[in-house]
C-alpha cells in the first residue's frame, strides 16, 4: 500500500451503503500526522441531507439483518472477523500516521477488536431471551432480546477501532444497524476501517465524519435509537440530556483519573515496570491510565527510583520506527497537557524525569507533538493533577502512609473507571476489590481487558457498560411475553367484583 494515495483516496468522502462516497459538503477539516505535524489528508462535515440518507439506509438495512437467522448473522461477523485480520497491516499503518500511536499497539488494536467480534458473533445466539417460572397455571411466560434499531456509536481518537468494535460488534450481533462518528483525530482510520464490514449488507455499518455538530444531529434525529459514546464528560452530559429529551438510550463511558496503590508487599520491580507502562502506554492517552500513583512511604523512595529507571529507557518518535511512545494526538492535546504539567509544579510537585519535549529527535519530527513521559514526585492529594483528569505522559507519584489512607484517597475521586494494585498481602487484595468505587479493579494486572468480561465506569466515569453478556444487553430491549394458549377465562382477578370483596365499614 502507498500510505499518501490511500490518504488521498479516503480524503473528502464519508462511507454509506457499502460505498465511499464524495460528500458535497463544503466544510472539510485537515488531518495532520501528529509525529511530524504534515498534512496528510481531509475529511468532510457530512450534510444534514447526507446524516438522514444514511439513517435511512440504516433503517431499512436494520429490518432485513434482524429478520435473518442468529445463525446467518453469525456466520458473516465471523468474516468481518476475517477480513479485520486480513487488512490490519494497512489499517495499522493509517492508524499510526493520524493518531501517532507506535505501530504495534496500533496492531495489538486491530486484533483485539477481532477476538471481540468473534466473541459476539457467537454470544449473539446463544439466547434471544429466556423462559420464566408462571405465575398462572397453564400459561407460558418469557422474555425476547429484540435490537434497539439503529445505534449510533460516537467515538474519541485514542482507540478508534477497539471502541468502536467493542460496541459495534455487540451492537450488530444484536441485531442492530451502527452508524459510526469517528474522532476529529481519527477519520481516515475508521473510514479505512470500513472495509472490513464488505461482507455485511451493504448500509449495516456506516461512517459519517465531521465534527460536534454532526455527532448532534446523529443524537438528535428521531430514527435513530440509541447512543453509545465514548469521550470526555462535557460531551458525555450533552448527549446524555439530548437522549433525555426523547427517552433514546445511551451508552457514556468518559473520563477516569485511574488509581495505582503500591503496598510493601509488592514485588517491586514488577510493580514499577507495570506502572511506566500503566502510566504512558499510548503516550498516557488511555481513559484507564494510571494516573493517581499511591506509593506507600515504607517503599516510596525505591519505587520512584525504579520508575525513574524504567522510564529513561522508553524509546520516544514516530510510530511508524522502532519505539515505545509516539506523539500526542494533536497539538491541542499536548498544549493542554503542558498546561496540566506547569500547574502542578506550581503547585509544588517535582519533575524527577522528562518534563519537557524531547531534544534531539530527527528534523523530519522536530514539529510533532511530542512530550517526555514525565515522572513527579513530592505530589500531594489536594493538587489538580490527581484531581483531574490527566490524558497524557505522565506519572505523579504520591506517599501514602497507609493501606486505608491509599483507599481512601482512590475513591475520593470524582471519576470511578478503573484502579490498581500490586500486593501480596491477601487481605489487602480482598479488601481492595471490595472496598475500591470503580467499574474495574486490577490485582497486580493493571489495564487489562476481557471481551467475555464488562467494561465500564461509576460515578462521573459513565453510565452503562460494554463488552461481555451484559454489553450485549446494552443494544438490546428486553419484551416480556405471556401467553395462555388456551385462553382461559381469568375470573380469579376478571369483572364482575364479587361483592364479598368489597369494601365493608366497621361496625
Ligand atoms: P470529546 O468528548 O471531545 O469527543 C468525543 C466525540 O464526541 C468526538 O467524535 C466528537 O466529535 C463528538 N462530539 C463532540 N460534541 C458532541 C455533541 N454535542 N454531540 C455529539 N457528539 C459530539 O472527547 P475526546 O477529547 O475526543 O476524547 C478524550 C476523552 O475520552 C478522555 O476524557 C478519555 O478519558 C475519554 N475516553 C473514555 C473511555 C472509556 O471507555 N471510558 C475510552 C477512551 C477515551
Amino acid at each position: 500500500m502507498d500510505a499518501q494515495e490511500e490518504l488521498d483516496r479516503l480524503s473528502g468522502v464519508f462511507f454509506t451503503q457499502g460505498e465511499f462516497v464524495a460528500s458535497v459538503s463544503g466544510t472539510t477539516t485537515p488531518v495532520v500526522d501528529p509525529a511530524t505535524a504534515q498534512e496528510i489528508g481531509a475529511f468532510p462535515h457530512v450534510t444534514a441531507a447526507e446524516i438522514s440518507d444514511v439513517v435511512r439506509a440504516a433503517n431499512v438495512a436494520q429490518k432485513a439483518w434482524w429478520a435473518e437467522s442468529g445463525l446467518h448473522r453469525s456466520e458473516l461477523l465471523h468474516e468481518v472477523a476475517s477480513a479485520m485480520r486480513r487488512i490490519s497491516p494497512e489499517v495499522a499503518e493509517i492508524m499510526t500516521r493520524e493518531t501517532g500511536k507506535p505501530f504495534k499497539e496500533s496492531s495489538d488494536e486491530m486484533m483485539w477488536s477481532v477476538s471481540a467480534t468473534d466473541y459476539y458473533a457467537e454470544i449473539g445466539r446463544h439466547s434471544v431471551g429466556s423462559v420464566i417460572g408462571t405465575s398462572v397455571a397453564g400459561q407460558m411466560h418469557y422474555t425476547l432480546k429484540e435490537p434497539m434499531g439503529v445505534v449510533v456509536v460516537i467515538l474519541p481518537a485514542n482507540f478508534p477501532v477497539l471502541l468502536l468494535m467493542w460496541e459495534a460488534a455487540a451492537a450488530l450481533a444484536a441485531g442492530n444497524a451502527v452508524i459510526v462518528k469517528p474522532s476529529e483525530y481519527a477519520s481516515l482510520t475508521t473510514l479505512k476501517f470500513m472495509e472490513a464490514f464488505e461482507a455485511l449488507p451493504a448500509g449495516l455499518v456506516q461512517c459519517v465524519t465531521g465534527g460536534g455538530e454532526v455527532g448532534r444531529q446523529l443524537v438528535s434525529h428521531p430514527e435513530t435509537h440509541m447512543i453509545g459514546f465514548t469521550g470526555s464528560v462535557p460531551t458525555g452530559q450533552a448527549i446524555a440530556k439530548a437522549c433525555a429529551e426523547q427517552f433514546k438510550p445511551c451508552l457514556v463511558e468518559a473520563s477516569g483519573n485511574d488509581a495505582f496503590i503500591v503496598m510493601p508487599s509488592a514485588q517491586l520491580r514488577t510493580a514499577a515496570r507495570a506502572a511506566t507502562f500503566a502510566a504512558f502506554l499510548n503516550c498516557g492517552q488511555v481513559c484507564t491510565s494510571a494516573e493517581r500513583i499511591f506509593v506507600h512511604e515504607a517503599v516510596y523512595d525505591e519505587f520512584a527510583a525504579m520508575v525513574v529507571e524504567e522510564t529513561g529507557k522508553l524509546r520516544i518518535g514516530n510510530g511508524l520506527g522502532k519505539v515505545d511512545l509516539g506523539p500526542m494526538e494533536h497539538a491541542g492535546e499536548l498544549a493542554r497537557f503542558e498546561k496540566v504539567l506547569a500547574r502542578a509544579l506550581e503547585q509544588g510537585a517535582k519533575v524527577v524525569q522528562g518534563g519537557g519535549r524531547p531534544e534531539g529527535l530527527p528534523v523530519e519530527l522536530q514539529q510533532g507533538f511530542f512530550h517526555e513521559p514525565t515522572v513527579l514526585t513530592e505530589v500531594t492529594p489536594d493538587m489538580d493533577v490527581m484531581t483531574e483528569e490527566i490524558f497524557g505522559p505522565l506519572a505523579p507519584l504520591c506517599k501514602v502512609d497507609s493501606f486505608d489512607q491509599a483507599l481512601e484517597l482512590t475513591n475520593s475521586s470524582q471519576f470511578g473507571l478503573g484502579a490498581t494494585i500490586y500486593t501480596s498481602d491477601p487481605v489487602e487484595m480482598h479488601r481492595a476489590t471490595n472496598e475500591i468505587v470503580t467499574g474495574m479493579v486490577w490485582v497486580n494486572a493493571p489495564l487489562l481487558d476481557n471481551d467475555a468480561g464488562p467494561f465500564g465506569g461509576r460515578k462521573m466515569s459513565g453510565l452503562g457498560r460494554q463488552l461481555g453478556a451484559e454489553g450485549l444487553d446494552t443494544f438490546r430491549h428486553t419484551k416480556m411475553v405471556m401467553v395462555d394458549p388456551a385462553a382461559s377465562e381469568q375470573d380469579f382477578w376478571w369483572f364482575p367484583y364479587s361483592d364479598e370483596e368489597s369494601f365493608t365499614p366497621e361496625a
